[in-house]
């Protein structure tokens, strides 16, 4: 499947260039991406292509009906169901942009996005294998891998492999390039020596996307992206490890940078996904409840807490479609995607507490889902850069724009 965004090519009819539009020179060297702007700056943020929208309702439809009913019990084991890890990849959701030849469904980042935030809806830790699978594991192999790497492994993680992104360290975390994990040559190989912590779904992966520092002396510019089977003898902590190396040498800094950059979209849209999905759990219950012979919903000062959180919820979504439109059409996008996540974890987390205060006691007992969706929110300002790191990104580029 081939996915095109939004209407953009029928506007290349037009012959009309953005510069035109802009009423720039018509010197200036547009590529074709303007045109792609051209096309969006017709439509709404939240205008999707058709096979955006069948993409969309696909994944609500599997999410309500086959991943809804587990979610309980994958909670109460501490584990996801092998059945959904299979569900996901018989839905082709764990190879959402791998091209078809290696067995992927050849979509867009905009269908990452949306899928992401559909699943969050219902459970944002099978959103979060979503996430990493399609926006690091999946988008280094294919933006970085050679040939040979791509057929061995975008083919296994279409088809049956869960990949897991592994950075952190016990000592490392906001500090990633401070890694001690190293990777030393040995013939044509290299022997990684290290240990990583808190990395996601390592349980059930296949294949490991690491970085290790090859050259210590370097100091951050020695860190380099390594492919590491879980299969391979020797893959437990401390103990040496023979990897397939994926990045030029001493590149992985700022190949780790410019993935968690993109990836932290994702995260964005795991958040919205959460606000929600929790909003859509609430306020049918606002509508029944009753006190004071009418529904709590009709009480002005609860009406006034639910709208600004609808809207808030709405600016996550906005700020969160912007961003991936935005590397869609291949423009500067690193402001508006540390915006998204920040404030998408933000609203949700104001979302979960405003839910469960809107539910009065219930909202407070384990067998409603608010206080789950709460509980899963929370590490949104965690993950992938803490909300402190967002702000720092976004003050970074604020004083650039503003020096330049
Ligand atoms: C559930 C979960 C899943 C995760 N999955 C993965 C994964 O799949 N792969 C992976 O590699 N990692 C993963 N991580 C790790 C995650 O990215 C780190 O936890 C995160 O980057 C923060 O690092 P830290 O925990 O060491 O906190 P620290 O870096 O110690 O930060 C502690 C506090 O200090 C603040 N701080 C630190 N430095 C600065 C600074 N320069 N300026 C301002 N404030 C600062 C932080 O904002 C934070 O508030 C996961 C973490 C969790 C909790």
């Amino acid at each position: 499947m081939i996915l095109k965004s939004l209407k953009p090519l029928e506007l290349l009819k037009s012959q009309r260039s953005i510069a035109s539009i802009m009423g720039l020179s018509q010197k200036h060297n547009f590529k074709s991406q303007d045109i792609l702007l051209e096309g969006l700056l017709n439509s709404p943020l939240t205008a999707l292509s058709e096979n955006e929208i069948i993409m969309k309702e696909t994944v609500r439809k599997l999410a309500n009906e086959q991943i809804a009913p587990c979610v309980r019990d994958m909670e109460k084991d501490g584990k996801l169901k092998e059945s959904i890890v299979e569900l996901l990849f018989q839905n082709g959701l764990l190879g959402i942009e791998i091209e078809e030849e290696y067995g992927g469904a050849g979509c867009n980042f905009m269908t990452t996005i949306l899928t992401v935030e559909e699943i969050s809806k219902v459970d944002p830790s099978v959103a979060v294998l979503v996430d990493i699978q399609n926006t690091l594991v999946d988008a280094i192999i294919k933006k970085l891998g050679t040939a040979e790497q791509k057929k061995k492994y975008l083919t296994r993680l279409a088809a049956d492999t869960v990949g897991s992104f592994a950075l952190t360290e016990t000592t490392s975390g906001t500090d990633a390039f401070a890694m001690k994990t190293n990777a030393k040559k040995d013939g044509s190989d290299y022997i990684i020596n290290g240990s990583k912590m808190w990395i996601s779904n390592s349980d059930i992966a296949g294949l490991f996307v690491l970085m290790a520092n090859a050259n210590p002396a370097a100091g951050y510019k020695g860190i380099t992206c390594f492919l590491v089977d879980r299969d391979l003898p020797g893959i437990t902590v401390a103990k040496p490890e023979k990897k397939l190396g994926i990045c030029q040498l001493g590149q992985g800094y700022k190949y780790t940078a410019g993935f968690l950059n993109e990836s932290r979209i994702g995260i964005a849209a795991q958040q919205i996904g959460i606000a929600q999905g929790c909003f859509d759990a609430t306020i049918p219950y606002t509508l029944e409840r009753k006190q004071f012979k009418q529904p709590i919903f009709d009480f002005q000062s609860m009406q006034h807490q639910i709208a600004r959180i609808a809207t808030q919820i709405e600016c996550a979504r906005l700020l969160t479609y912007n961003a991936a439109r935005l590397v869609e059409a291949n423009q500067p996008f690193v402001k508006q995607a540390a915006m998204a996540k920040y404030f998408a974890a933000e609203v949700a987390q104001e979302t979960c507490i405003k839910c469960i205060d809107w539910m009065g006691g219930l909202g407070f007992s384990k067998d409603f889902i608010q206080e789950k969706f709460y509980r899963d929110c929370k590490v949104g300002s965690i993950y992938e850069g803490t909300t402190n790191i967002q702000l720092s990104t976004i003050a970074r580029q604020i004083k650039q724009e503003y020096e330049s």
